[in-house]
């Protein structure tokens, strides 16, 4: 199956990533992709970028070196509640969001009841389309209900390659991700890869996402980045539900 978008990357923006908007695009066309998602950090996160950025999100090229560009945010979830870190308003000037559990904005050590709770919430905004990394040990989820969840609301859980990748951070992701994956596959829960990329280097970089599908023998129909245009509807019918 080849890959042609990556629903997951970080500009300089994000005060701990390391390219520029044009390279990101550069080497999203030297990927070889059709299409890719810049997601920089919320405002929640210390040392990102601020509310402005992200107001004036329009002003950025939509097609760069042939290859087209959503641009949304990766929003932090701030407590169990599922409370997200731009305001509607601002999310529907974006083209899309992630939202993710980040240890800088919520306290790791919890139960499965109380993440699980605060993903499923932030799931039923219109405006939140991907569930960024749920396969980080330090926040235990109940992934049948996650799984369901996703299902019903439009809503893409994310395998995340930098996750899957040797040394990560994330403890036992690789784990998580595989029960994970297993449920969607029984229940027919479409899911996204995101490169999560930090540096140019990573763009499109896919390789363990596809490693574990193969492993699982996971179906191909349910792995959305092989069809940009599937991709970019299934965003656009969950925002439609604001309307
Ligand atoms: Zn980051
Ligand atoms: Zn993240």
């Amino acid at each position: 199956m080849k890959f042609v978008l990556d629903s997951h990357t970080h500009t300089v923006a994000s005060g701990h990533a390391y390219s520029t908007v044009l390279e990101m695009a550069r080497a999203a066309a030297d990927a070889g992709l059709e299409l890719m998602c810049i997601t920089d950090h919320a405002p929640g996160m210390e040392g990102t970028t601020n509310r402005d950025y992200f107001a004036n999100a329009r002003v950025i090229d939509r097609e760069l070196f042939g290859v087209h560009l959503m641009v949304g945010a990766e929003l932090n979830i701030m407590d169990t509640q599922g409370t997200v870190d731009l305001d509607e308003p601002m999310l529907q000037k974006l083209d899309l969001a992630i939202a993710s559990l980040h240890t800088k904005c919520i306290a790791p050590g919890g139960d499965a009841e109380g993440y699980t709770h605060a993903l499923v919430t932030a799931m039923q905004s219109p405006y939140v389309n991907i569930i960024g990394h749920p396969d980080d040990g330090r926040y235990p989820l109940d992934y049948p209900t996650l799984v369901r969840a996703a299902g019903e609301h439009g809503v893409l859980l994310e395998v995340n390659n930098s996750s899957l990748t040797p040394g990560c951070f994330r403890v036992n992701a690789p784990v998580h991700c595989a029960e994970m994956l297993r449920l969607c596959k029984k229940e027919g829960v479409p899911v996204v890869v995101g490169s999560d990329a930090h540096f140019v280097s990573f763009v499109g970089n896919h390789q363990y996402a596809q490693a574990l599908f193969e492993e699982l023998d996971f179906p191909e129909e349910l792995v959305m980045n092989r069809d940009a245009a599937a991709f970019r509807a299934f965003v656009e019918a969950h925002r439609n539900r604001a309307k």
